[in-house]
């Protein structure tokens, strides 16, 4: 009897032994299997959390294709158009995968509609594929952005370096008569000025743009647009334009930089007298809308046509050639303005009551009493 049941324990013991073993070996391979499908990377509660909002998107796929895991980043990039060729990607990396024994990640570039551009690092692994997403639509915007730049430049200096080599042929000729030669110096003067003008303006664009912080200070506004407004009205007289100034009477100071300040108003006068006519009326309202001052630079100009508006702040866009010009000052007086915090409003009519007005706010400086 006794021996019996301790055959029976015995059998009893083994079959445990045996069933943890079981246990034991399952549990390694399914860890093994995890490893090689990715989701070992995701399994830890801690680093799901600091995945969910890392800033490239993260999914995981099993072989049917079916996401295991996504993280937010790749939830908000990826579109139903996006998913599907992911998909595609994914099967096709699988089939190709079992054959080179999983060794082959690519990366894949996907060109969406609306200037999205996505680019994925797909690894296959044994039972799915690991995939890193990246958006490069600001990287593709900025290099598009770049070689309009480029293209722009090139055709604004190759204009007037065109005209210099042709005076310069012109006047190696002999026996030149003298109002000939006086007319191509003089257009190889004024073709030299323009170039010296457009270097300079990229130079002013390039140092705001890689300058150091501003150097704010309290700003008297009224005394800084009254020295400014004194420099152009003999030009605006001249053109039989009225240049004025309206400022609330008790305007507080500006936090500004007052050179950097100086030069938005500059160039926005400059157009505003460069594109007026005779009898146009150019207005300066400056006003106290607390927190802040706002600033308001009325023409009665012939104003911007509609078309050009969305760009016309993009350096080197010109919405008129026939008036000498860089096509950077707006830009210029748009990059300080966004310095100070706020944007350059650009809006104009050409038809009725014609005109442009920009405006713009500066942070008033609240005095304590
Ligand atoms: P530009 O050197 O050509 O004046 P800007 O960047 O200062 O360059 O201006 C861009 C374009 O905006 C100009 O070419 C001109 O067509 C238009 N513009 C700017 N201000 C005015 C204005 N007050 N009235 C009419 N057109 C203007």
């Amino acid at each position: 009897m006794i021996v019996l049941n301790l055959k029976l324990v015995l059998f009893i013991g083994l079959l445990l032994i045996g069933v943890v073993l079981y246990g034991v070996v399952t549990a390694v391979q399914q860890r093994r299997r995890q490893a090689h499908s990715g989701l070992a990377v995701v399994s830890s509660a801690n680093l799901r959390q600091q995945l969910a909002t890392a800033p490239f998107g993260l999914l995981v796929f099993n072989q049917q294709q079916m996401i295991l895991y996504q993280n937010q980043t790749a939830n908000r990039l990826l579109n139903n158009e996006a998913l599907a060729e992911l998909r595609q990607d994914v099967a096709l990396a699988y089939g190709r995968a079992s054959a080179d024994g999983y060794t082959m990640a690519h990366t894949h570039v996907l060109n969406l509609p609306e200037e999205q551009t996505l680019s994925w690092w797909l690894c296959p692994l044994e039972n799915g594929a690991l995939v890193w997403l990246e958006d490069l639509s600001a990287q593709r915007r900025l290099e598009k952005s770049t070689r309009l730049f480029l293209n722009s430049l090139s055709h604004e200096l190759r204009t007037p370096l065109t005209a210099v080599l042709a005076h310069i042929e012109l006047l190696r000729a002999p026996d030149l008569p003298d109002a000939i030669r006086e007319n191509s110096v003089n257009q190889i003067h004024q073709e030299t000025n323009r170039m010296a003008r457009l270097v300079q303006d990229l130079l002013t664009l390039s140092r705001l743009e890689s300058a150091g912080p501003l150097e704010i200070r309290s700003v008297d506004l009224t005394l800084l647009v009254e020295a400014v407004v004194a420099d152009f009205i003999l030009i605006a007289e001249e053109k039989e334009m009225l240049l004025s100034l309206q400022a609330d009477t008790a305007l507080p100071p500006v936090l500004a930089d007052p050179d950097r300040l100086r030069q938005v108003f500059i160039n926005v006068l400059d157009n505003a007298v460069k594109y007026g006519r005779a009898g146009d009326k150019i207005t300066i309202w400056l006003s106290h809308t607390p927190p802040q001052v706002a600033v308001l630079i009325q023409d009665t100009g012939p104003g911007i046509p509609p078309q050009h508006l969305p760009q016309i702040a993009t350096p080197l866009y010109r919405a008129r050639t026939d008036v000498p010009g860089s096509g950077l000052g707006l830009s210029i007086a748009a990059e300080i303005v966004r310095q100070h915090g706020d944007q350059l409003r650009i809006s104009s009519h050409t038809e009725g009551e014609t005109g442009t007005a920009v405006t713009f706010c500066l942070p008033a400086q609240s005095l304590k009493t």
